[in-house]
């Protein structure tokens, strides 16, 4: 099968049938680091409205633009030779072929984060995935290690979704109308909870807030958690994960409001936030609201006895329609877990479907949607910065190195270790994310 970008450029050209939801998708990506403003760029987030403060990759030198696929190819591995174990690659599952193929690891944000730590001596992680991933595998990083991004235009729609002054303004809100007493059981008027998909400012928020991280897979474990010691809680910024995962523990859909950061008390009155359990950001991943109950009617229909698995970013109308619903590991452990030949349809990124399709030939793998759409900020990483930041090391130069602040990483600790916490036995090898 050959990877999304071959495809891309295929159908660009008329030699392959298909949909894809931009042309522009098979340009290089420094095309769009050298426009005037700051864009996701083409791929499912290219509708979303992007912060006029999103970090701006700088102009990839020429000679990586105009490189073709072997070239760069000889110049990552002979690079990654000769920097040896001093360097660590990790590649996010979402990512394209072109870039995985060189990662030393391949997983989710926090199996990726945690890999960089079995490294000790690895003085540069070059993490090929978004923002937010660098800035974790920043904080958990031993003293020395310099994380590597090599496309700072490499955000998340989803994080830039929820901001540190909203979610300041909001808590201010909440507190005013809530008060700061514990009620006669101890728990505290609201818990925050962020998904591991957030800036490392928020990490820091719930550290300092007694609240806590979460992940796709742990969301359930947080959220008992956090209502074991909180009346309410407020989840940002993917309103879907939060509400799949509290519906699924039995929180009515009515008591869980969602809070829209451009209106007072978030758009609610006073009595239905008096009333809610989960208060719900209004923040959503573009790749996974892609997915619709009529794609899953259609590959039901076309595939009598199709097993539906999708990502719990996506709406609630969806994970209901799906036979099952988990994060990455758990689709990918589904998939391997099938014994006899199955067809799978699945909800989740394209760079991810294809790869599970190729590896398990013995299956019928494809994407609900007929659509090929990646998503927009994974796709900013090309061969073409992975050759030059590698190149830079080589020659002793640490270019889009990641760095959060040690008054931001402290806090933000305090929540990692609150999730690892959550669920006693737990090591951080066993939670995953997006
Ligand atoms: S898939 Fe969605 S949540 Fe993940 S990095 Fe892309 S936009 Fe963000």
């Amino acid at each position: 099968m050959s990877s999304v970008d071959t495809t891309i450029q295929l159908i660009r050209t008329g030699d392959q049938a298909g949909g894809i939801c931009s042309p522009d998708l098979a340009d290089g990506p420094w095309i769009f680091d050298a426009l005037p403003e700051p864009v996701y760029g083409p791929g499912s987030s290219m509708g979303d409205v992007i912060p006029v403060s999103s970090p701006r990759q700088g102009q990839l030198p020429r000679e990586y633009q105009s490189a073709s696929g072997d070239e760069l190819d000889a110049r990552i591995r002979a690079a990654k030779a000769t920097l040896g174990d001093r360097v660590v690659v990790l590649g996010h599952f979402y990512q394209r072929d072109e870039v995985v193929k060189y990662a030393d690891f391949v997983g989710d944000s926090f199996q990726l984060a945690n890999a960089a730590r079995d490294r000790p001596n690895a003085e540069a992680i070059v993490f090929c995935g978004v923002h937010f991933m660098a800035e974790t595998a920043d904080i958990l990083a031993r003293p020395g290690q310099a994380v590597v991004l090599p496309n700072l235009a490499a955000g998340c729609s989803m994080a830039d979704m929820a901001d540190i002054d909203s979610v300041e303004e909001c808590w201010e809100q909440l507190e005013a109308l809530y008060g700061t007493q514990p009620d006669a059981d101890g728990r505290v008027p609201v818990i925050p909870v962020t998904y591991m998909n957030s800036s490392a400012a928020l990490k820091a928020f719930c550290g300092r807030h007694g609240g806590i991280v979460c992940t796709s897979s742990n969301a359930t474990t947080v959220l008992e958690w956090a209502f074991e010691r909180g009346q309410r809680v407020l989840f940002f910024p993917d309103q879907h994960l939060g509400r799949n995962t509290a519906k699924a523990m039995g929180v009515p859909v009515e008591r869980m409001p969602m809070w829209n950061p451009h209106k007072p008390l978030g758009g609610n009155d006073a009595g239905a936030l008096a009333d809610a359990r989960v208060i719900l950001w209004h923040g959503f991943c573009s790749v996974h609201k892609r997915f619709s109950v009529a794609q899953v009617d259609k590959a039901r229909a076309e595939y009598p006895g199709v097993r539906v698995l999708v990502h719990p970013e996506c709406p609630m109308e969806v994970v209901d329609a799906a036979d099952a619903a988990g994060s990455t590991d758990f689709i990918g452990k589904a998939i391997a877990a099938a014994t006899e030949p199955t067809v799978f349809a699945i909800g989740t990124e394209i760079n991810m479907v294809n790869r599970l399709a190729a590896q398990y030939p013995q299956h019928t793998v494809f994407s609900l949607d007929p659509v090929i759409c990646p998503c927009s900020t994974m796709y900013r990483i090309h061969p073409g910065y992975l050759a030059w930041v590698l190149e830079s090391l080589v020659r002793g130069e640490t270019v889009n190195q990641i760095s959060v602040p040690e008054a931001v990483a402290t806090p933000a600790r305090v929540a990692l270790e609150r999730m690892l916490a959550a669920r006693p036995g737990t090591t951080a090898a066993e939670v995953v994310g997006d």
